[in-house]
């Protein structure tokens, strides 16, 4: 996305990846289970970078669980909270992934919060100086949006928004239009502001037709179903850096930096156990929504209805162990 120098990078040892978990003895039965058994069988620990890999070009340290927690998160506290998403643009290419699908992925990956979809607004409408924020990629040939200037134009309609509604955690848009973040970038999948809890997101370059997606001709079965997972994946990544989870360098692991698609298909679509303890603490702490097992196999279905069957066999596998665990405590 962005040339810069090399960095060194070596995958953190079987100690620091403890260290980064910690101490799982206080957790209820059903975190501590999921972030302790069978982890060797389940998780594969982060590789050796290949040249080019996000690693190698983007400097991250890790963020421990620790870490984590003593950063000031945007968790709202309350037992309603909602995600809002904006669709940004034209969704009716018969290429471009179903959002209500990626909301029916959303929900197990996110206990206890709502997801509602705005209506639909276009660049057009954004301002008159919308223009000035569009170029036309000089590898692509195709057009390219600012990322900033779409965050401060959700910042205004919250704004107008907010005496009505006092309960929204996220807002995230989508689009379908491919997005740059500074004018010495090529483009960027997304961006978020962490702080204002907004983000937004591009599936323009997920699909491998991309620049001549407008051209291309219907998506085989196999298309669809990489065009999909890659849509999931990047949705449900990016919303959870909103919650101030930091990319993850411990294990293969859904929260895994991606320099390009290919990188991206070798990350897996769950969270490694110092992810998912991260979420519990953003979700469940409180709330009590944050069930393991019922979060597994809701995306277990899903995998299955939608034809993910690598991710289909990891969930399976990971619930009969998990599932053997509650048993023998019976
Ligand atoms: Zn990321
Ligand atoms: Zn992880």
């Amino acid at each position: 996305m962005c040339a810069s120098a090399n960095k060194k990078f070596s995958p953190p040892t079987n100690r620091q990846r403890a260290k980064a978990l910690g101490d799982t003895n206080q957790l209820n039965d059903d975190i501590r289970r999921a972030v302790t058994v069978g982890i060797h069988k389940c998780f594969l620990r982060f590789p050796e970078p290949k040249e080019g890999d996000w690693v190698t070009i983007n400097e991250e340290q890790g963020q421990t669980v620790q870490e984590f927690e003593q950063t000031e998160r945007t968790v709202v506290h309350s037992t309603h909270k909602i995600i809002y998403l904006q669709p940004i643009g034209s969704f009716d290419h018969s290429r471009t992934p179903s959002l209500d699908i990626i909301c029916e992925f959303y929900r197990p990956f996110f206990p206890g919060c709502e997801l509602e979809i705005l209506p639909q607004i276009d660049f057009i409408d954004f301002s008159k100086h919308a223009q000035a924020e569009k170029r036309i990629n000089r590898y692509t040939q195709q057009p390219q949006y600012l990322t900033s200037f779409i965050i401060n134009h959700r910042k205004k309609m919250r704004r107008q928004r907010q005496n009505n509604n006092n309960q929204e955690l996220f807002c995230i848009g989508v689009t379908m239009a491919d997005i740059y973040p500074e004018h010495n970038w090529n483009f960027v999948y997304g961006e978020a502001s962490i702080d204002d809890g907004i983000g937004i997101y591009s599936f323009a370059r997920l699909d491998p037709s991309f620049p001549n997606t407008a051209t291309a001709g219907p998506c085989t079965d196999d298309e669809r179903i990489l065009i999909l997972k890659r849509a999931v994946g990047v949705f449900v990544h990016e919303v959870i850096h909103l919650f101030n989870i930091e990319h993850c360098i411990y294990y293969l692991c859904l929260m895994n930096g991606s320099e390009t698609e290919e990188e991206m298909d070798g990350h897996p679509l769950y969270l490694c156990p110092v992810c998912l303890r991260k979420m519990y603490s953003a979700l469940g702490k409180e709330t009590k929504h944050f069930n393991t097992i019922q979060m597994y196999t809701a995306i277990l279905d899903l995998c299955k209805i939608f034809h993910f069957k690598e991710e289909s066999s990891w969930y399976e596998h990971r619930l009969s162990l998990l599932n053997a665990e509650e048993d023998k405590k019976l």
